[in-house]
């Protein structure tokens, strides 16, 4: 089973994508970690994707497109994967449909305001990657010892451009599944774990 998991920053798509991949046996790919990974590895890619990370923008199309399709003609996923991230512009999602099927698209919904605080109260640790809550903190360390940091892309004016580009280039794509008869939406102003339990219950249906 091939997945596209879809919605605006903040809205747990990340951890939710990690979650339902290792329940299912699925490859988890996220473009988003990719990029952090590039930056951090101080490649050519990195230093190009950084500048538009970090202005809110989408890393150009005939970057991400080839980026990604490399990375699933490098890995073996014979359970399937969920695509966390990609695909982000109505090119990419066409671009996709050239390379590989896709089952279904799940968007994750939830209203601004929503989003806009889950960002703001968001830390990852720099050194194993596990994401936290800041106010169900206790302190600042991680559970393995390390200081946890705001993504810089998480500051608050450059959220709001995430939000902006989102609403701009991505909800086209939402369209293009909606008109293929792909798109699942639900609603992900909820719980981690009913947000999860939905997911589930969806993955359930389309096995059978
Ligand atoms: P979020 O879903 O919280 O916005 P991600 O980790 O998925 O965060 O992505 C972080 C940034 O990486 C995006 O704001 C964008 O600049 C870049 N990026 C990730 N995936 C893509 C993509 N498919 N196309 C273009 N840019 C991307
Ligand atoms: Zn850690």
């Amino acid at each position: 089973m091939n997945l596209v998991f879809l919605g605006p920053p903040g809205v747990g798509k990340g951890s939710l994508a990690v979650r339902i991949a290792s329940e299912y046996n699925l490859l988890h790919i996220s473009t988003g970690d990719m990029l952090r990974a590039e930056i951090a590895a101080g490649t050519e890619l990195g230093r190009l994707a950084e500048k538009y990370i970090n202005d809110g923008n989408l890393v150009p199309d005939s970057v991400i497109i080839d980026m990604l399709l490399a990375k699933l003609e490098s890995e073996s996923a014979s359970n399937g994967y969920i695509l966390d991230g990609f695909p982000r512009t109505l090119n990419q999602a066409r671009e996709l449909d050239k390379h590989v099927r896709i089952d279904a698209a799940i968007s994750l919904e939830a209203p601004e305001a929503v989003l806009l605080d889950r960002i703001a109260n968001r830390r990852v640790c720099p050194a194993c990657g596990k994401g936290h809550i800041a106010h169900k903190m206790n302190g600042r360390l991680c559970d393995c010892g390390a200081e946890v940091v705001t993504r810089d892309d998480d500051k608050a004016e450059v959220a709001k451009a995430r939000l902006e580009t989102h609403n701009r280039l991505t909800a086209p794509v939402l369209d293009y599944y909606k008109d293929t008869g792909k798109l699942i939406s639900v609603d992900a102003n909820d719980t981690m774990e009913g947000v999860a339990n939905k997911v589930q219950r969806i993955l359930e249906e389309l096995g059978r």
